[in-house]
């Protein structure tokens, strides 16, 4: 594996993971996921693109050619994060919040004034950062996420 991968990891979830796509998601990190991938897809995926598959079905792994995998031994939503965390060396979640929860897509920074119309009343009053998608145009805040979620990330990471 090169380098940069290693640095920053890039991934295409099997249709059982759309949980841990999510939670990578929230840790900032590249996951591709759709619950219509075909096996052949994901493995085309994986291959052309150099992500890593994350699977939980050893037959997929097993029958077709894929370079770089990690098989998730648990349902354990958990388990799996710490897995890929471990098995990845990831140590640190510098991208925290840094990209959409539905589209994968890096947020931007975007001007507080712009979003006036589009967020309660409250969140623009009490926020002063704000980012959006610019694929869905989703805004997101801090507070957009669970406290405990992140923890839970954060804890994941370092253990
Ligand atoms: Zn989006």
């Amino acid at each position: 594996m090169r380098r940069q991968e290693e640095a920053d990891p890039r991934f295409v979830a099997d249709v059982m993971l759309g949980r841990l796509a999510k939670w990578l998601r929230i840790a900032g990190f590249d996951v591709l996921y759709s619950n219509k991938f075909t096996d052949d897809e994901l493995m085309a995926i994986s291959n052309l693109q150099h992500r890593v598959l994350l699977s939980r079905d050893t037959r997929l792994l097993i029958r077709k050619p894929v370079t770089e995998f990690i098989f998730l031994e648990s349902e354990n939503i958990q388990k799996q994060i710490r897995q890929v965390f471990e098995t990845m060396h990831i140590s640190a979640l510098d991208s925290l919040l840094t990209r959409c929860l539905s589209c994968n897509e890096t947020l931007v920074e975007t001007p507080r004034e712009t979003v006036r119309e589009r967020v309660p009343v409250f969140v623009y009053e009490t926020q002063t950062h704000f980012k959006s998608c610019p694929k869905c145009g989703k805004i997101f805040w801090a507070g957009t996420h669970r406290a405990a979620v992140i923890q839970t990330l954060q804890k994941l990471c370092r253990e």
